[in-house]
């Protein structure tokens, strides 16, 4: 038929088929045929598209509920191949329109959005799984071991409990584990275990990828490389992850959880830095979680909703503590156990630990825990803000990642002199270092040029009316650091123009040009950055 009939009058007929199709399905013509090409490949895609006003509001919010941008329409997916065909029809569209996944859209400003594009709702697929989502397995006769299979729309908490039912776990996290691993794939997955493990992006084995040209790639180290390194820490930008293969360890059963304060930053860092010094997987007196934060007697308060460790008696002890000091900072470690037999000897290679330490003495605060509740901990607070309607607020968090040398700088400069003076700042304040060694430079995740360098996240919760003093709060901190020449990387960056992001990249500025002239070349996924433009 296709030969004998004229091609206008192909096209009309389809167009005409398509439309009738979603005018009797939903009874009224959608605002996306007007801002997306008329012509869908198939008519099944297209009953996964949405543009209804409830799909359309949660597509343009995040959890930083500062940025909105308004999608032409959402798309549910009920297999990777959904995706494929979405981004292959926009592909050969002239001109393309543009795509973002989104995970669980906790991205601060925009990251997950596409303005009059298509947002793909990723949690779409756990529906399809058929129980697929996380799939556990064994090569025990190559060098992977145990590793889990991946759906990239999953989220870290259902890893945990499905891997837990085989006695395995993943073993570098971060704090909250209701993200997706597409999500935190894209970005680099930080938390206490990286400075031993390296984040979340250096313990893949494996990816499938839907590239920019909607073609599905398997790679991984030793198969398509370049989208490989490429996807891992690529902010979305070069394909969506559709699965992924991730290594596990035995799981531990329990975890002894320690906290100890300092009124010194030199001292606080200075343990930091000894403890993260000893990152042998198996050396015996490593600790195996390191995080730090800070305490003031307003703002980032001892017990916050990231997580309530202290008693009420510690509390007030603390308090007068702040008093004194102004600020505080707080070490927070972690040792793992797997039963009363290893329990001993774990509390001895505690002790041993803390004595060479120089926290405050009597400042240091012990509990023990099951391993799923320590990696669990920042749900229940989630949950007490949701009851309260705090958790959908703005959140202007700025994360940094500050090079070791300058730490001190950063201390005097932005601690003391921005955050102490101003007392505005709202929610916990993250300190801790990791080591570069164990990120892969090929990777597209930027972390600063020396070997131990500090992430350092603001966390902000505000009123919807001011959040602006904290936004303002950032860029002076910013500000500070450029013109005192601390080389700081953001770290889920958050730049507007392209010279920022130049900067940013640094040297890896051209590959991850190139890379993206290779795997998304029309410059479709993940508007959301502004890195890329059609424009460019
Ligand atoms: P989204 O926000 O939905 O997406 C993030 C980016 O990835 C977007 O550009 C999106 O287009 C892209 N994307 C999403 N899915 C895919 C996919 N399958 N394939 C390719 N690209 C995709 N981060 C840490 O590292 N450590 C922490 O401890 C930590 N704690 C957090 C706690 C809270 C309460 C919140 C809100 C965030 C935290 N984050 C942390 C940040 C988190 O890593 C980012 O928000 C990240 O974006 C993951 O969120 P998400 O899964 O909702 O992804």
């Amino acid at each position: 038929m296709a030969d004998s009939v004229p091609i206008a009058t192909y096209v009309m007929v389809i167009f005409f088929i398509y439309v009738s199709h979603l005018m009797s399905t939903l009874g009224k013509p959608k605002s996306w045929t007007y801002l997306l090409p008329p012509k869908l490949p198939n008519i099944h895609l297209a009953d996964r598209l949405s543009d209804d006003p409830i799909a359309i509001k949660l597509a343009s919010t995040d959890f930083g509920n500062i940025v909105k941008e308004i999608p032409a329409a959402v798309l549910y997916p009920s297999s990777n191949n959904d995706i494929a065909s979405l981004i292959k029809f926009s592909h050969s569209s002239s001109p393309p329109f543009q795509i973002a996944a989104r995970g669980q859209g906790h991205s601060i400003s925009g990251q997950a959005m596409a303005r009059d594009g298509v947002v793909v709702d990723m949690k779409s697929l756990r529906n399809y799984r058929n129980g697929n989502g996380v799939k556990v397995s064994s090569a025990a006769s190559s060098s992977m071991g145990w590793y889990a299979d991946v759906g990239g729309e999953q989220l870290w908490a259902d890893v945990l409990n499905a891997t837990l039912e085989h006695g395995f776990a993943p073993v570098s996290w971060t704090d909250y584990l209701y993200l997706t691993v597409g999500g935190t794939l894209s970005n680099a997955g930080i938390s206490g275990q990286t400075f031993q493990y390296g984040p979340q992006i250096s313990n893949v084995y494996e990816m499938d990828v839907i590239t920019g040209k909607g073609d599905f790639v398997t790679c991984s180290p030793e198969k398509n490389t370049e989208l490989f390194y490429a996807v891992l820490g690529g902010l979305g930008q070069f394909g969506i992850i559709v699965r992924a293969r991730i290594p596990l360890e035995p799981a531990p059963k329990r975890v002894k959880w320690v906290r100890m304060l300092y009124n010194d930053f030199s001292a606080f860092t200075r343990d930091q830095e000894h403890l993260i010094s000893i990152n042998g997987r198996k050396q015996k007196n490593a600790v195996d979680y390191l995080e730090g934060s800070l305490l003031m007697s307003q703002g980032p308060h001892p017990n916050n909703w990231r997580s309530s460790f202290f008693s009420l008696s510690d509390h007030s002890k603390i308090i007068s503590l702040l008093t004194k000091y102004g600020i505080l900072y707080c070490l927070e470690v972690v040792k793992f156990y797997h039963d009363d037999h290893t329990l001993a000897s774990m509390e001895m290679e505690v002790q041993v630990l803390l004595e060479e330490l120089s926290f405050i003495p009597g400042f240091v605060y012990e509990k023990d825990v099951l391993y799923v509740d320590f990696l669990n901990r920042v749900r229940s607070g989630e949950i007490k803000l949701q009851s309260q309607g705090l958790w959908d607020v703005p959140h202007p968090w700025l994360n940094l990642f500050v090079p070791k040398s300058r730490i001190s700088d950063f201390n005097y400069g932005v601690f003391n002199d921005i955050i102490l003076k101003r007392n505005i700042t709202t929610g916990p304040i993250l300190v801790y270092p990791m080591n570069r060694s164990k990120w892969d430079d090929r990777m597209s995740a930027i972390i600063p040029d020396e070997e131990v360098f500090y992430t350092i996240g603001f966390l902000h919760s505000s009123g919807f009316d001011d959040w602006g003093a904290l936004d303002v709060q950032n860029k002076d901190i910013l500000q500070f650091c450029y013109d005192s020449g601390i080389e700081v990387k953001q770290y889920l960056p958050n730049y507007k123009t392209r010279e920022e992001w130049k900067y940013h990249f640094g040297i890896k500025w051209r590959t991850f040009q190139e890379r993206k002239n290779q795997f998304d070349p029309k410059i479709i996924l993940s508007p959301g950055h502004r890195i890329f433009s059609t424009n460019d």
